[in-house]
């Protein structure tokens, strides 16, 4: 160790108390030449000692000072501190440690050199960290969640085949006032990240005055997603954020856009000269294409592809194929993709990848992840669920779900932000249900009733209720995620195969 060098706690990342331990979480976002230096959404519970040692490195610290700091605060011989704190020192990669007992996890970059900081400090103090017991086990978040994800309204500008959204419900909106006091309250608890959805970001009124508040207040967001043709102006205003935008673009044929969408026929040449706009502007950008019979064609993904291929700025071009929604109007399966016509694109989406200069990223999900599973949700193949976990949602009008794409579904309301705060809501007897169930009130029908490993499978959180929904219905909630060997078929399929 170099020790004329001060060392600092890197400050892109946030130590927060939880009760029983102490989280590290990281925000979404990341300036891009930040980016090889830390680990975003970084979320790990670690022992409250930990966060008391990193809050002597607030502030930039020589390493015998340190030393000399926490060998007086642990009663620990120097060598000691030393030999605990190397580990974090600019560390390359994640770091494991062991604690009395506790497996601690650290991303990379947790101490680094006084010149590297970025961003604001915190000043954090021991006594934030003070703790009677000690539980690393639990995975729910005890006082608050690590992450929001707000939904400024459900009305879009397109009216899709596919569409994902609830859209039924006329929420009354919460007041921009209560916007700022739910994220001046989210602030204050911890909470990492703050996400803004829609709906359509771009048709909610004060969409300006909404990023400023939130940039100002620590929360930037690292995506928006749209299908809103943007005017110049819009996107002169938007590129000082920062931000990375998503467009959606099925295809470039007005026909199939209006079968899609339902937009009117002028909709392509303004979703293309916005995206031309964004790319003058110097925004990174994705686009999303979205599959169903209206635009399944080689010849429409070529025609996207040449489109696309002359932009600076594109990142990233994502070909889904369009999943049953809990929302899908008419018969999802009259546009659903064949197994052929999927792996006819996958073929062309190889062949193409061979020789283009377009990131694409083709997710060709074709359920092999279901029914699979033997050892509970742990193991479960996929993300990680969020869901109530983690995470909240709060839906337009203050009331708080579990999850998105579940919107105002009373089974799983946990409270309202409009009447009470985050933590309230958090620990509403309703979240605690849905967070620790209970064999009890499970169902006969259900297989998890007399499932040997029930405890063991719901402890940790990872049930991806949307799909339990759509595929087996609402009466139907407390069947396992179909992820699951024991899952029964599905009642309504929700896969192209
Ligand atoms: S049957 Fe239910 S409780 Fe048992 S492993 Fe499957 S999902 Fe988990
Ligand atoms: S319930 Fe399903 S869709 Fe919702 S957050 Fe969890 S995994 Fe995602």
């Amino acid at each position: 160790m170099n020790t004329d060098k001060k060392i600092v706690f890197n400050h892109f990342y946030q130590l927060r108390h939880d009760i029983k331990r102490s989280h590290i979480l990281a925000p979404s976002f990341v300036d891009k030449k930040y980016a090889s230096l830390v680990q975003p959404r970084w979320m790990s519970r670690i022992h409250p000692v930990y966060a008391m040692i990193f809050s002597f490195l607030s502030e930039p610290v020589s390493i015998p000072d340190l030393t000399k700091e926490l060998s007086y605060f642990l009663e620990m011989p120097e060598e000691d501190v030393e030999a605990l704190i190397k580990p974090f020192i600019n560390n390359n990669e994640i770091a494991v440690t062991n604690y009395k007992g506790t497996v601690n996890y650290f991303p990379r970059n947790i101490v680094i050199e006084e010149g590297q900081l970025f961003g604001n400090s915190v000043h954090y103090t021991p006594q934030q960290f003070a703790y009677k017991e000690i539980d690393l086990t639990q995975e729910r978040y005890y006082v608050a969640p690590a992450s929001i994800l707000f939904m400024v309204n459900n009305h879009c500008y397109t009216d899709c085949v596919y569409c994902y959204a609830n859209k039924s419900v006329k929420a009354t909106p919460l007041s921009f006032d209560k916007i700022k006091d739910i994220i001046l309250q989210a602030k204050k608890w911890g909470v990492a990240v703050f996400t803004i959805v829609g709906g359509e970001v771009f048709l909610y009124k004060n969409w300006k005055e909404l990023f400023d508040f939130l940039i100002e207040n620590g929360y930037k967001e690292s995506l928006v997603s749209t299908k809103v043709p943007l005017s110049e102006e819009d996107i002169i205003t938007f590129e000082p954020y920062g931000i990375p935008i998503q467009i959606s673009l099925d295809a470039l044929d007005p026909e199939a856009l209006k079968q899609i969408l339902h937009v009117k026929s002028d909709y392509g040449e303004k979703i293309k000269q916005t995206i031309s706009n964004i790319d003058k502007h110097g925004i990174d950008f994705q686009v999303a294409t979205v599959l169903t019979k209206y635009n399944e064609t080689i010849d429409n993904l070529k025609s996207l592809h040449d489109f696309l291929g002359q932009f600076k700025h594109l990142r990233r071009w994502e070909i889904r194929v369009g999943f049953k929604s809990l929302y899908s109007r008419g018969d999802f399966d009259r546009i659903k993709l064949s197994k052929e016509r999927i792996n006819d694109i996958n073929q062309w989406v190889e062949e193409v990848k061979k020789t283009t200069s377009v990131n694409i990223l083709w997710s060709m999900d074709t359920g092999e992840k279901y029914f699979k599973t033997e050892e509970g949700s742990r193991k479960f193949i996929g993300s990680r669920c969020s869901a109530n976990y983690s995470n909240m949602v709060i839906l337009p009008d203050g009331k708080v779900t579990i999850c998105e794409q579940l919107y105002w579904n009373p089974r799983f309301i946990i409270g309202d932000v409009s009447k009470q705060s985050i933590e309230e809501v958090w620990n509403s007897s309703r979240a605690l249900e849905l967070a620790f169930p209970k064999r009890e009130h499970f169902r006969d029908e259900s297989v998890c009733k007399k499932c040997a490993i029930f405890d063991e499978c719901l402890s940790f959180p990872n049930k991806c209720y949307a799909d339990v929904l759509k595929g087996y219905g609402d009466k139907n909630w407390d069947y396992p995620d179909p992820r699951c060997v024991k899952a029964p078929q599905f009642i309504n399929e929700l896969q192209a195969v």
